[in-house]
């Protein structure tokens, strides 16, 4: 059976069995602050389990996209050595959500495995909770294990929780020998080797465990089932290894060729090509999820999983950027069941290219600052680089510590691990702090608001700006130290509502929160902000201003028109921008973010390279082309497929509801959207792009203006080019020819200045200032207004000119003087110009210093330059030991 038959027998069965198939959710967990990533199939359904959220029906199937590299699943070090463990992998799983239990999870399972995929039940095993006797009773009656074939494990493998408290529950799991004809193996030693392989795990979610530790039986217990695709495909295939299935051969073989050898040649090199061609899957599908490389966060995880990559390229000898080249091979195996995977094949492509290169270079500055810190280390008798010096290597050059830890190696020197792994926790708990902040508040707010039953606010301010009768449901008081639920906040309180319907936009989609006011019969209140929560409870944060806000008030609720519709401008205008984009660079520029405020839209996209000046003249004339259109915006409601197949710009990575809203501009724009938007293009406005920039690598940013602020702004431009003009003492159309003529003129002025000082100085050597002192000729004269640089200019023409002698010149600024001294060649012996410059420098308050022939200082009183003038030969004579 080929994987793809896989996914597809697994969704029949279970939608045979009145399951509802379900796509797989986004790798990014969002609005999950404890979760990086989805990294099992139940993830999607957390709100369910937990009784937060209504399913969608009460029993499902999907075939679910995972990520385990971090926190509680990390396989990342397995990966390359075990031939049954990836960072990426699909997870089928089938789930009842307080539907059907243990007794048909166990025979739907069976039925699975022995009917349509055809495993032969001598080969089989089920592990049950070793107190778990209805799971052991229920294998024995659905299936054909003997009993020695339905063994009982610990709490380690088969008790299952979702966190320290809440639902959790005894599991079983499906093992297949996949070495039938060896004599039987102990049960430990052939899970650890793999023999016996565990293809899939059913978890009865049995019971809630509460603070104390205590289980409390569930009223209406779930099922929620996993079974890798990779495993069974494996299994199913008859192979060893899921590197030898067809969801891995053709990328692995793929791989060697580049590297000029095969799979299966060399035990080492099979570990480098298994490790690349793993990554090369967890990386293809972050990217075209939204994730951009960066440098903490989700986006380091997929910088951190390319590096390994490109590190294993190196073992195999690859020089120059590789992987890049393989994207395409995994669009082949699997664009097909993974739209997404396809449409981002292009910009992926050139993202990994740009990081490879970024990292090669990287790793050749690196090796030598790695060297380097090893050298100071085995120099300072240290056996082992600490804790500061490697954390110093990755935060200020960028190098990682399996590097570090390659060369160090090699080197035969330690490392301090454990001291640089605290350095690095500080450093994320500090990161980490900063991001979650506003999803903790919100969790905290969510914890202290949804004691009773679950919340839910409707919202009704698409259309309008105004609602009244609206109710409080719940009500909390904010203070630095966090939130606490209470029934009345009074003036001068501030605190958040929420109430069962709004006019109030929640921040979305890039789109920032409503302002406005709330009023009821007994008291006011202003909202600085709105936000909603992943259950779609609204968050009004406010301060009471006037008398008192009680729980189950009537409300009136009133935003900032103005501010919301200067917003519906910039996030019509944001959909504008994104299509003139994709019709100017093309289809890779892809959206990776955007900010849609009252005063201004950012749009991140896609793009490796930065936009020009005719690009951004051609988008901007484009959008601006639309707006005086004067196009009618559409929006509608349909069904989600039906959407994507019309061209609706979804973004990758976002969840998406069966039914999605839809914004069009027709002819122009469709894009899937929950914001608020302007109801004809002409109310936009002009739109300005004011800048374009580089953010992560491979993605680049352009800001906009657009309505009122455009207009004020080109206002703004328009009065400082009157002032330039006035300045200039003509009309504002010719002030950029007038500014460049005298910019040329003063260029002019400046030369001739120059020439009529050297004459000045050098031409007239009968001038004053020149004297002879023990035989010795020497000129002291001042300068005026000459820069350093011309007056040594001046100083050697002039010396040059005497033949012998010495000269000192002086200039003055404002506070400050400079002085030269040269003394030509022959003198030297009998005159130090360096020790003259001092002396004479301590007269003019200030100090320096130089070479025999030529020196140089600086002094902080100008009012004593000409006295110290004078007194040049008096100086000279006690160098020269005459008076
Ligand atoms: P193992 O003990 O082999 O690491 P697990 O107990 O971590 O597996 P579960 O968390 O129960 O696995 O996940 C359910 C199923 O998902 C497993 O039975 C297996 O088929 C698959 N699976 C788990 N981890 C991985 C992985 N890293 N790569 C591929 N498949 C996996
Ligand atoms: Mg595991």
């Amino acid at each position: 059976m080929k994987s793809h038959d896989i996914r597809q027998s697994f969704l029949d069965f279970f939608t045979a069995r009145g399951h509802r198939e379900i796509a797989s959710a986004p790798l990014v967990a969002h609005g999950d602050p404890t979760l990086h990533f989805t990294n099992a199939g139940m993830v999607p359904f957390k709100d369910v389990f937990l009784g937060l959220s209504e399913p969608a029906a009460p029993r499902a199937v999907t075939v679910q996209k995972c990520l385990r590299v971090s926190g509680k699943h990390n396989d990342l070090e397995n990966v390359g050595p075990s031939p049954r463990h990836h960072t990426f992998f699909e997870m089928l799983g089938n789930f009842s959500f307080g539907d059907y239990f243990k007794d048909d999870a166990v025979r739907f399972a069976w039925e699975l495995v022995t009917g349509p995929w055809g495993l032969d039940p001598a080969h089989l095993f089920a592990t049950v909770y070793e107190e778990d006797d209805e799971a052991a009773a229920l294998w024995a009656k659905h299936s054909s294990l003997p009993p020695a074939r339905i063994l009982r494990c610990g709490q380690a493998d088969n008790f299952w929780q979702m966190g320290a408290t809440g639902p959790c529950g005894p599991c079983s799991e499906v093992f297949v020998d996949l070495h039938p004809g060896r004599p039987a193996a102990d049960w430990d030693e052939g899970t650890d080797n793999g023999r016996y392989l565990e293809i899939w795990n059913l978890v009865f979610m049995q019971f809630d465990r509460d603070e104390a530790g205590e289980l409390h039986p569930l009223p209406d217990p779930s099922i929620d089932t996993g079974a890798g695709l990779e495993r069974v495909a494996a299994t199913l295939q008859g192979v060893g290894s899921n590197y030898e299935t067809d969801l891995f051969l053709p990328i692995l073989h793929a791989a060697a060729d580049l590297a000029g050898t095969g799979y299966g040649e060399d035990a080492d090199g099979d570990v480098s090509l298994r490790v690349i061609a793993d990554h090369l899957r967890a990386v293809s599908f972050l990217l075209a999820d939204g994730v951009i490389p960066a440098a903490d966060g989700r986006g380091y995880v997929l910088r951190r999983l390319l590096r390994r990559a490109v590190r294993h390229g190196m073992r195999l000898g690859f020089e120059e950027p590789f992987l890049h080249r393989l994207v395409p091979v995994l669009g082949e195996v699997m664009g097909g069941t993974y739209p997404e995977l396809d449409k981002t094949r292009e910009a992926s492509r050139s993202t990994v290219r740009a990081e490879e290169e970024k990292y090669l270079a990287t790793l050749a500055a690196g090796a030598r600052h790695i060297q380097e810190a090893i050298d100071r280390a085995r120099h300072a008798g240290h056996t082992a680089l600490s804790g500061p010096e490697i954390f110093q290597l990755y935060d200020t050059y960028g190098q990682e510590l399996d590097t570090v830890r390659e060369i160090a190696e090699e080197e035969r020197l330690g490392l301090d691990e454990e001291g640089y792994e605290k350095l690095m926790d500080e450093r994320r708990r500090r990161s980490r702090a900063a991001t979650a902040d506003l999803q903790k508040r919100m969790a905290s707010l969510r914890d202290a608001l949804q004691s009773k039953e679950p919340l839910a606010t409707a919202f009704a301010g698409y259309d309008r700006h105004r609602l009244e009768g609206a109710r409080v449901l719940r009500l909390a008081a904010t203070t630095e130290r966090g939130a606490s639920e209470t029934d009345v906040l009074a003036a001068g309180r501030t605190g958040v509502a929420v109430v069962d319907r709004t006019v109030f936009y929640a921040e979305a989609g890039g789109q920032v929160g409503d302002r406005g006011a709330i009023a009821s019969g007994g008291g006011k209140a202003t909202v600085h902000d709105t936000q909603k929560d992943t259950a779609g409870v609204y968050f009004h944060f406010l301060e009471v201003t006037d008398g008192e806000l009680r729980v189950g008030d009537a409300i009136d609720l009133r935003i900032d028109s103005e501010r919301r519709i200067a917003v519906e401008r910039h996030h019509t205008a944001t959909h504008l921008l994104h299509a003139a984009l994709h019709q100017v660079l093309g289809e890779g520029a892809r959206q990776a973010g955007s900010l849609v405020a009252p005063d201004r839209l950012r749009f991140d996209f896609h793009h490796d390279r930065p936009l020009t000046a005719t690009e951004i003249a051609e988008i901007e004339r484009r959008v601006n082309a639309w707006v005086l259109k004067a196009v009618p915006t559409a929006i509608v409601w349909r069904d989600r497929d039906e959407a994507v197949q019309a061209g609706a710009m979804a973004l990758f990575g976002e969840k998406y509801g069966e039914r999605v809203r839809t914004v069009e501009v027709p002819g122009v724009s469709l894009e899937l959207c929950g914001g608020c938007h302007v109801r004809n293009t002409g109310e936009i406005g002009p739109l300005i792009v004011t800048a374009e920039r580089g953010t992560a690598s491979g993605v680049r940013r352009v800001e906009a203006i657009a309505g009122e602020v455009a207009l004020a702004e080109l206002r703004r431009r328009q009065e400082l080019l009157r002032e330039v003009g006035a300045g200039l003492g003509v009309e504002a159309e010719r002030a950029p020819r007038e500014a460049a003529a005298l910019k040329e003129r003063i260029k002019e002025l400046e030369r001739e200045l120059a020439g009529l000082r050297r004459e000045l100085v050098a031409g007239r050597p009968a001038e004053g200032g020149e004297s002879e002192v023990a035989g010795v000729r020497v000129v002291a004269r001042e300068v005026h207004g000459a820069p350093a640089g011309e007056l040594r200019n001046l100083a050697d023409t002039l010396r040059d000119k005497m033949g012998s002698g010495v000269v000192v010149l002086g200039t003055r600024g404002e506070g400050k003087v400079t002085l030269i001294v040269t003394v030509s060649k022959d003198l030297t012996g009998r005159v130090d110009a360096g020790r003259l410059v001092r002396s004479l420098a301590a007269q003019v308050g200030g100090s320096g210093g130089g070479r025999p022939d030529f020196a140089q200082a600086g002094g902080k009183q100008p009012e004593n330059l000409t006295s110290m003038l004078a007194k040049v030969p008096e100086v000279l004579a006690q160098q020269l030991g005459a008076v």
